[in-house]
């Protein structure tokens, strides 16, 4: 099916993940057709049954490792687990869904030669030696240890996406993600805003990493696929990479006392070995965001924060 009027046909891989859920609820508040993958890894169809009876929404369970023929106008792709314990459960298929996703839905966009929009992440930086990041950076990263499975298979999806473009004349977008959190993050997924969130309100301790003088810059998720929207709609010459993000850098001690203090929870903060490879500091530079797609994001920590825990309050939304 091709576009009719200002309605596309857009596909969200990932989209019964965190990220994928709400830009599918956001695309279909647009006005569009939505055709949501997944093969159910990380994420949930509970995190989309609430836009199954909608009839511009469309489920299909498929591991994008394998080629899929659909015909669409636009493709974000965003299937990859992405937190270290998911992504380190299975490091090779890791690879396989960052590469040969990459190439299967880059071969589907250059046949229905659709638009294509790629969620890189800020870990293409690795442990960063030029602070803040900026797209120009080329970045510190280990190709041999266990991050490696997500940081080179990023990168080297990237690379397919550039080569796409270089050599096919595809359309391509890249987002680089910094750290975004908010409803819907998996309660297990070992991420830190949903680990101490869920750690506060259950009274256990709060683990902090190190010293937890290592810092990061948290998104709230409305502002990220707000800038994903933008960057979808930029002219065809603009490829990315940009920086999505929060610029606020906090170091994670400071995020372990603010939940405390949000929550109202009586956890104490118990300190624990750092994990090997752990960048010591992360921070967008969002200056191309900012002119490129008139973006910049809105929502204080404290309330993205706030709006998390409620979220997480709910017993339903345990796994
Ligand atoms: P998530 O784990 O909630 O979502 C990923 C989704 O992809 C899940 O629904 C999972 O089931 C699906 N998936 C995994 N492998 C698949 C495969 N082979 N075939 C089909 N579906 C598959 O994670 P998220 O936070 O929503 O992340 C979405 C994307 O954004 C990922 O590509 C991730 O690398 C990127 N990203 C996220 C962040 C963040 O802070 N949330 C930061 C940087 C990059
Ligand atoms: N592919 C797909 N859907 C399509 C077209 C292609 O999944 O609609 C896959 C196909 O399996 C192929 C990959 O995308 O392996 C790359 O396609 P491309 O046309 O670039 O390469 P080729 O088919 O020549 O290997
Ligand atoms: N972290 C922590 N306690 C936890 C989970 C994570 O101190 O229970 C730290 C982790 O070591 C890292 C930071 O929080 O320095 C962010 O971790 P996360 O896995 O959320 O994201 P990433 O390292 O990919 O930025």
């Amino acid at each position: 099916m091709r576009s009719y009027g200002a309605r596309k046909r857009i596909l969200v891989t990932g989209g019964a993940g965190f990220l994928g859920s709400h830009l599918c609820e956001r695309l279909l508040a647009d006005g569009h057709d939505v055709l949501c993958v997944d093969n159910f890894f990380t994420g949930t169809k509970k995190n989309i049954e609430h836009l199954l009876g909608n009839p511009n929404f469309e489920l299909m369970r498929h591991d994008v490792t394998f080629p899929l023929y659909v015909e669409v106008d636009e493709i974000y792709n965003l299937a990859c687990p992405a937190s270290p314990v998911h992504y380190q459960y299975d490091p090779v298929q890791t690879t396989k869904t960052s590469v040969h996703g990459a190439i299967n839905m880059l071969g589907l966009a250059k046949r229905v030669k659709a638009k294509i929009l790629q969620a890189s992440t800020s870990e293409v930086y690795g442990d960063p030696e030029v602070h803040p990041q900026t797209e120009s950076y080329w970045g510190h990263v280990n190709p041999i240890g266990i991050r490696s499975c997500y940081d080179e298979g990023k990168r080297c999806a990237e690379t397919l996406f550039f080569d796409y473009h270089r050599q096919h004349g595809l359309r391509i977008k890249v987002a680089r993600i910094f750290n975004t959190y908010g409803p819907r993050m998996h309660p297990n997924d070992g991420r830190v805003v949903s680990n101490f969130i869920v750690q506060a309100l259950n009274g256990e301790a709060i683990t902090v990493f190190g010293e937890g003088n290592q810092t990061r810059s948290f998104c709230y998720v409305d502002d990220l696929i707000e800038s994903f929207v933008r960057l979808m709609a930029t002219p065809d010459e603009f490829t990315g990479p940009v920086n999505v993000g929060n610029p606020g850098e906090f170091t994670i001690l400071e995020l372990a006392r603010k939940v405390i203090e949000l929550t109202g929870s009586k956890s104490k903060i118990e300190f624990r070995p750092l994990p090997s490879d752990d960048p010591m500091q992360r921070k967008p530079d969002i200056a191309l965001a900012k002119s490129a797609l008139q973006w910049a994001p809105k929502v204080p920590l404290e309330a993205g924060l706030a709006r998390t825990i409620e979220y997480f309050r709910n017993p339903a939304c345990a796994v």
